[in-house]
């Protein structure tokens, strides 16, 4: 089951850069940062209601983010959505048609399991499902 928007992904060059603008902008502060190694990205999380803004930095040029932010300008990354269970949504939407990334959930930041959904067949957005871990 599908349950709200977890964060909103929006790739940044520099989280220290960044981060005090949303900080401004939200009147928050981040309430946490983390570095997810089989990413090569550092993240920062700031919540806004009952979803979160999580910004995304490459720390390695190899990082999905630096590609992305070679082609694109900082701004919007992705969409999370988050899922009672993980692995019932991976089955379902590989039924409905669409092409997962994961197949299987992975370790992601924030305590979650997730799984990307390929652009290609999601009319170009990026889209990861997330389970909070318990
Ligand atoms: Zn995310």
């Amino acid at each position: 089951m599908i349950k709200k928007i977890e964060h909103l992904g929006i790739a940044v060059k520099s989280i220290e850069a960044s981060l005090p603008i949303f900080e401004k902008l939200l009147g928050k502060k981040m309430y946490k940062t983390e570095i997810v190694h089989s990413e090569s990205v550092k993240t920062a999380f700031i919540e806004l209601g009952e979803s979160k803004i999580e910004l995304l930095e490459a720390t390695d040029p190899s990082s999905s983010i630096a590609k992305f932010l070679e082609k694109n300008r900082e701004g919007f990354h992705h969409l999370a959505i988050d899922v009672e269970n993980i692995e019932a949504e991976i089955t379902r939407l590989t039924q409905e048609g669409f092409t997962l990334i994961h197949q299987s959930p992975k370790a992601g930041a924030d305590n979650k399991k997730i799984a990307f959904l390929h652009p290609k067949s999601t009319n170009g957005m990026l889209i990861e499902l997330c389970e909070e871990l318990v």
